[in-house]
């Protein structure tokens, strides 16, 4: 009960590494709300016990603005935001268009943004919070030369920033460098043979990272057992870029 009777944003929380940290949320006792734009996967997660689904597009500060007072308004607070949702695409930076960009870094990088401008605020206010961040292995390596790792790389320096911004308020920011994880977003990668070979044999640690590796984390980070950790980044690779 690591996380008893706290209120949990967590978004992209009907897939992947979202769903897994809803499911732990729940099983360690917070109310979590998990808000993603896929509505009908978000069905499943609402059948849990302590889960509440909501749709939410992390691109629109509207929907950011919408679900951080209907939240506030029903749960009375609001304890942990876990930024998760985001987007993946591998196209190499000369067929990127500025339209492909512009979407990236909408998703995954104004996403979080726009959640610590409109959850932050009710933090402070309780004086107490815990941001956590999911950034990506690729913001710290110079692995993968596309929009993606560039969006991530703003998540990272976000996350330092609101960390400074909003430490003497309370309010905690971390955030986490996932290596590849087994989600549907790297199911291409999961499914040949040849580049799961590769990647196995370049990870320390012998296998691919699971949903559980990460939101094992992001629950320490969002309990009071990492009351005095702010501004930190955790890479949970299997040892990849220690490299
Ligand atoms: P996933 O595709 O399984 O889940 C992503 C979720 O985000 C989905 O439920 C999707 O509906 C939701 N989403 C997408 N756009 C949204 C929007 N505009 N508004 C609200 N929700 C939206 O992916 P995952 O692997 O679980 O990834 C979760 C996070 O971890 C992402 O930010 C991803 O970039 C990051 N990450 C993943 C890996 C990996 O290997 N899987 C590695 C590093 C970082």
């Amino acid at each position: 009960m690591r996380v008893k009777d706290k209120v949990a944003i967590v978004t992209g929380g009907a897939s992947g590494i979202g769903k897994e940290i809803v499911r732990l949320f729940q099983q360690e006792g917070a109310t979590v709300i998990a808000a993603d734009i896929n509505e009908v996967a978000l069905k499943e997660v609402a059948k849990w016990d302590l889960v509440h689904a909501k749709v939410l597009d992390v691109s629109s500060e509207e929907s950011w603005s919408a679900l951080a007072s209907t939240v506030e308004d029903e749960f009375g607070r609001i304890d942990i935001l876990v930024n998760n949702a985001g987007i993946s695409s591998e196209k190499p930076l000369e067929e990127i268009s500025i339209n492909d960009w512009d979407i990236m870094m909408r998703i995954n990088s104004f996403g979080p943004f726009a959640g610590i401008k409109h959850v932050a605020p009710i933090m402070e206010k309780q004086k107490t919070g815990s941001i956590v961040n999911i950034s990506s292995y690729t913001a710290q390596i110079g692995l993968g030369l596309n929009a993606y790792s560039a969006s991530k790389g703003a998540v990272r320096a976000l996350s330092k920033a609101a960390a400074t911004h909003y430490g003497r308020q309370g309010v905690r920011v971390n955030a986490i460098f996932p290596g590849v994880i087994e989600t549907p977003m790297t199911q291409a990668l999961q499914s040949s043979s040849q580049m799961l070979n590769q990647l196995i044999q370049a990870t320390p640690l012998g296998r691919l990272g699971t949903p559980e590796d990460i939101a094992n984390t992001v629950l320490f980070l969002s309990s009071d057992e990492s009351s005095y950790i702010t501004g930190a980044e955790i890479v949970i690779d299997g040892g990849f870029s220690a490299q």
